[in-house]
């Protein structure tokens, strides 16, 4: 039996991680444009301006994986869920906020996938209320001594008489 999809959380997380990918190859192409323009002392900047679109790029495919893997496997929404949250908020570093379209949607679907709640979950059935069979309705007629055993007396001497006995122990009257 199918359950539950994180279906808005999954697509959410792949235009989200769209965009990071969008942000960080346009912040890596400002840095090779800076690097063409061969201007003295920019050097550095253009080589982390290419580093940081370059791990912008890997965010947005993790972001991407990340909303393929709580969708296939919806117990994972959790660490996908943060994972993608992360990826969106520093994606401000890295890649422009995915132009801004990619931290908002990267931002809602990480949390749509944390607050996912997978359906028919084994753990959730209730479990055999056991005090609500019927009991007591015969009530404790086996443990009743049986009668007629004890109490016995002799007729022609008045003592008593163990149960089986076929003589009066006292005074030997048949019984
Ligand atoms: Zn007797």
């Amino acid at each position: 039996m199918a359950g539950e999809k994180p279906t808005a959380a999954m697509v959410l997380s792949l235009i989200g991680g769209i965009f990071v990918i969008i942000g960080g190859a346009f912040i890596a192409f400002l840095g090779s444009i800076i690097s063409s323009l061969s201007v003295a002392g920019t050097g550095a900047a253009s080589a982390t301006l290419l580093a940081l679109g370059l791990v912008g790029v890997i965010f947005g495919i993790i972001m991407i994986v990340g909303g393929v893997m709580m969708y296939s496997n919806p117990q994972s929404h959790t660490m996908w869920g943060v994972i993608v949250l992360i990826l969106s908020i520093l994606s401000w570093i890295v890649a422009a906020g995915g132009l801004f379209i990619g931290f908002l949607l990267g931002l809602i679907g990480g949390i749509l996938a944390l607050v996912f709640k997978p359906s028919m979950a084994p753990s959730m059935m209730p479990g055999q209320q056991m005090g609500s069979m019927p009991m007591g309705g015969t009530g404790y007629a086996g443990a009743t001594p049986p009668m007629g055993q004890m109490g016995m007396t002799c007729k022609n001497c008045g003592a008593s008489i163990p149960a089986g006995a076929t003589r009066c122990p006292s005074c030997g009257a048949s019984l």
